[in-house]
């Protein structure tokens, strides 16, 4: 069977929710600098549009980790393929990410960026699937919660395919 896209969030409604992120995140960290950062590849969509809508100071980092898993689900080991390229010491930091499934990667890899010593640490994310949680995790900023399917688009990819899409959907007709 071919795969369909079934539209769980929309272009606008995507935006509209990002816009919001950024008008708290702005009123909450008012007189201060942020210091955001992007866990590459899926989040790179979400922490361009977010920063733009963010009113204070912003400068930004991208990591990328890859996490040890059977293929289905992480093992909670993570591996650093790219790291920070400035330290985190004495910073405001907002960790932005795609979607928080198990919490597995994000709670490992949260602990290695608290030894950094950032002067604060936050989590953002766009989406959360908190019915998958193994791990506890701190989400500081959720923009939707959604229920355990599998989604892509606005920087989530499926076999690395619909990470261009607008719009947030959950793919069909998979076997
Ligand atoms: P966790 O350690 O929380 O289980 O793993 C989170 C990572 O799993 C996310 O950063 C993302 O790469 C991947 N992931 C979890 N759920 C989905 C989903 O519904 N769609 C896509 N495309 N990736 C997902």
């Amino acid at each position: 069977m071919a795969e369909r896209i079934k539209v769980m969030f929309s272009e606008e409604e995507v935006a509209q929710k990002v816009e919001e992120l950024g008008r708290k995140i702005s009123e909450d960290y008012a007189g201060k600098e942020i210091h955001l950062i992007c866990v590459l590849k899926g989040s790179v969509f979400f922490v361009c549009e977010l920063a733009k809508r963010i009113t204070i100071p912003v400068s930004m980092d991208f990591m990328s980790v890859s996490s040890y898993g059977d293929g289905t689900s992480s093992s909670g080991v993570v591996k650093i393929a790219k790291d920070l390229d400035e330290a985190l010491e004495g910073k405001d930091v907002l960790v932005v990410e795609d979607i928080v499934d198990t919490g597995r990667t994000l709670s490992y890899l949260l602990e290695i960026l608290a030894k950094r010593k950032p002067n604060s640490m936050k989590l953002c994310t766009l989406l959360d699937k908190p019915s998958r949680r193994v791990v506890d995790v701190k989400v500081d900023y959720t923009g939707f919660q959604i229920p355990d399917e599998f989604v892509v688009g606005y920087g989530l990819d499926y076999a690395q395919k619909y990470r261009n899409l607008p719009y947030i959907g959950v793919v069909e007709g998979v076997e």
